[in-house]
């Protein structure tokens, strides 16, 4: 579903990301760790089209990412075409950043009805399963205000899944809110990953990678270190950045 071709990324002097490639087939959860500013936020919006790529491809379902191709030469999308190709991809923050003015249930009703101009009747009744899976049903009418980290992470969740998209990308989902509300956050996720969605997971929680992850892949300074089965690659890493990396957060 997803395929990275020799992807790089400068920020002006800056080589970001070095020649990236990565393959996540349908229905597969793909974990990616590793240090601070080795650029896995960076590749996250590069895919969600946050961030231009500056060499190389990606495709997801077929489609190429950002850019229209004729006759092996790359043309800019326009405004409303990139618009299209972000819908089809859900992003969940580190950082929840819930419409604060709004409840949880018109944060996950907002894209449906604003976006895709589904009727409101419609987009709420949607919108209260996608909570009830979440659970939170009962918080349906909260602002985010009186919600804790965890459930509004989970809000997010839930508003991200409102627009249907064929593919989630989190950004350490967990990493900003309290070590007791990690579990509800990564329950939720465990479960949608088990409903068969397609999934890019960066966090550097080790047993949600050993768990559910389908491949774990390392990367330092831009670039893949190794890549693989999560159990062989915590239990037996080959290279040594990432037995170091492995060994400070393990
Ligand atoms: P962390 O674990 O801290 O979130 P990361 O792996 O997600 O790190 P990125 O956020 O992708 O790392 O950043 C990779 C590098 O790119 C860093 O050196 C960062 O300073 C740089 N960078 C990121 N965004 C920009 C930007 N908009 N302009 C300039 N440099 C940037
Ligand atoms: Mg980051």
């Amino acid at each position: 579903l997803v395929e990275i071709q020799g992807v790089h990324k400068f920020f002006g002097e800056h080589h970001v990301l070095q020649g990236i490639d990565m393959t996540v087939k349908p229905g597969e959860v793909s974990v990616i760790i590793g240090p601070s500013g080795s650029g896995k936020s960076t590749l996250l919006r590069c895919i969600n089209l946050l961030e231009t790529i500056s060499a190389g491809r990606i495709y997801v379902h077929n489609d190429l990412i950002g850019f229209r191709e004729v006759d092996g030469k790359l043309h800019d999308l326009t405004t409303k075409q990139i618009a299209a190709q972000r819908r089809e991809i859900g992003m969940v923050f580190q950082r929840f950043n819930l419409f604060p003015h709004k409840t949880a249930l018109q944060n996950v009703i907002e894209a449906p009805t604003q976006v895709k101009h589904q009727s409101k009747s419609a987009a709420k009744l949607k919108a209260l399963e996608l909570l009830e899976m979440v659970g939170l049903s009962d918080r349906a009418n909260f602002y985010p205000s009186q919600l804790s980290g965890g459930q509004q992470q989970r809000v997010a969740i839930a508003r991200a899944l409102a627009m249907e998209p064929e593919l989630m990308l989190f950004d350490e989902p967990t990493s900003a809110l309290d070590p007791e509300l990690v579990g509800d956050v990564l329950e939720v996720m465990k479960k949608l990953a088990a409903s068969g969605m397609t999934m890019i997971v960066v966090t550097h929680e080790i047993g949600f990678a050993r768990e559910v992850g389908d491949t774990l892949t390392f990367m330092d300074a831009g670039v893949v270190v190794e890549s693989g089965n999560p159990r062989d690659i915590i239990a037996n890493p080959q290279h040594h950045r990432t037995q170091e990396f492995l060994s400070r957060v393990l």
